[in-house]
């Protein structure tokens, strides 16, 4: 939850009889007015402004402090309507509340006139508000400098203040707070006296709200005191873990256009230079953004009140998890088939031709399997096969891959059918003496009673042993004696 702490002070100056500045200070809402006018006009009008706000605001939201500061203006200039001594009066009004939406809590910052808010964060201090006087229209316009406007003789002409009309605009700023921040609300009797580089200066000295509101008087003081001087700092002393998501995370503000208009006013001597567009991006949202943000949120509460601040787990969260792990599974699913879809006829560690099934070259983590040992020796592949068993031939299917086999066997056998069988009387092949012997495949085993299929065999459901040796040829038989 976020929580302010503010501290104040105001004075009538060096040089004038009254103060015509007036303040409020509650726990969620903050104010100056800087009144104008003859006689007591000035008094009057900013003190009707600060006493409408407090009555009618009440818990703050964006729509209260707004109606309560167009309220005060109807206030404010029908008074005036009905005495002759207050014609004329009108006061400005820089205001903030502490407003609790449905996604945490805001800062809404409402001008009217050349009083100020400023923003102090990350020892950066950056005027929220836009003045409306002629010098600040100047130098909107390129007419003037921030040296020259400093110094100008018309520099306390404003151009918008409460009272004057039956109606009156009001700019609104959005301010996400975080713990740490410091808010200045001021009239022009400080910032006229003091730089902005002094003003930050003495927020970063002083911690306490109300030494420093009090210090800054003090300096406006001695360095003239020519208008009446009002000050309060306002600290934001929790945010609920904001800073720290901000600092680790996302940032602290929702997205918004960063409006260089909305910032015309900033003027810090000291900080303009290190003050990013980025920083015043994060710090300060436009009145219109926030105005229409705020609507969609309205909205989305009128439509579901009773369901609690959403979290960071949503619904959009949970189906982008489930699409992922579905995107995940579908990519390995892919991957799985194109490593394992396939069979190979191959040769293993020991040279003899083996069906496996998948890539003959191990693909990401998926190394291959044998299905088949065909009993095949490498000395037995027929040239025309050789090379591409010694790659790895591969087979979109297993069937596709045995019939390959059996284009091999079919060869083979073939090549043994041709040998020469041998003369008669040559001794039976389980004769350890007929030298080496070569198991052949399945298939030539299938047909034993083929009559060109060599020597002796010996039958058995899956090999025939043949001998490649030449026939063992028998002594000669001496002669018989004659008779
Ligand atoms: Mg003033």
């Amino acid at each position: 939850m976020t929580t302010l702490h503010g501290g104040s002070a105001t004075d009538t100056g060096r040089t004038r009889a009254i103060n015509q500045d007036d303040l409020l200070v509650s726990e969620q809402l903050y104010a100056v007015a800087d009144g104008m006018g003859g006689h007591q006009g000035g008094e009057v009008a900013s003190a009707l402004a600060i006493q409408t706000l407090r009555e009618e605001v009440g818990d703050p939201t964006p729509e209260s402090l707004l109606a309560g500061a167009r309220s005060a203006n109807k206030v404010i200039f029908q008074r005036a309507a009905v005495d002759p001594d207050l014609f004329g009066m009108g006061t400005t009004l820089c205001a903030v509340a502490l407003i609790d939406e449905i996604d945490g809590h805001e800062l809404i910052v409402i001008n009217v006139g050349d009083s100020r808010a400023y923003l102090f964060r990350d020892q950066t201090l950056t005027q929220i508000t836009r003045d409306h006087s002629l010098v600040e229209d100047l130098r909107q316009e390129g007419r003037l400098t921030d040296e020259e406007l400093a110094v100008h003789p018309h520099r306390n002409i404003i151009t918008r203040a409460l009272g004057i009309a039956p109606e009156v605009e009001v700019d609104e700023f959005t301010v996400i707070p975080q713990r740490g921040d410091r808010l200045v609300l001021c009239s022009d009797g400080l910032f006229n006296e003091v730089t902005s580089g002094r003003i930050a200066a003495t927020l970063r000295r002083l911690a306490d709200p109300d030494d420093a509101a009090q210090e800054l008087v003090r300096q406006a003081n001695e360095n003239g005191g020519r208008d009446n001087i009002t000050c309060i700092v306002i600290d934001v002393v929790d945010d609920d873990g904001r800073a720290v998501d901000a600092a680790t995370a996302a940032p602290a503000v929702r997205p918004r256009r960063s409006d260089r208009a909305d910032l015309a006013g900033f003027s810090s001597a000291d900080t303009a230079e290190d003050a990013t567009d980025a920083d015043r991006a994060e710090a300060v949202g436009s009145s219109s953004d926030a105005q229409s943000a705020r609507q969609r949120r309205r909205t989305a509460r009128s439509e579901k009140p009773d369901e609690p601040r959403p979290r960071r787990f949503t619904w959009r969260v949970a189906a982008f998890l489930v699409l992922l792990v579905a995107v995940l599974a579908v990519t390995a699913g892919i991957i799985a088939w194109y490593a394992r879809g396939t069979y190979y006829v191959g040769f293993d560690d020991h040279g003899q031709v083996t069906l496996y099934q998948g890539r003959a070259k191990t693909f990401l983590w998926f190394h291959p399997t044998v299905v088949d040992h065909t009993g095949i020796d490498s000395t037995q592949v027929p040239a025309q096969f050789n090379d591409a068993v010694i790659d790895g031939k591969e087979w979109p299917s297993r069937s596709a891959a045995e019939q390959y086999l059996a284009n091999i066997r079919k060869v083979i056998c073939q090549g043994v059918a041709e040998v020469p069988a041998p003369g008669p009387g040559a001794p039976p092949t389980s004769n350890p003496a007929a030298g080496p012997t070569t198991t052949l495949p399945r298939e030539c085993a299938s047909r034993p009673s083929e009559p060109r299929f060599g020597p002796t065999t010996t039958s058995s459901t899956t090999s025939t042993t043949v001998s490649t040796l030449p026939p063992v040829v028998p002594p000669p038989t001496p002669a018989p004696p004659a008779p």
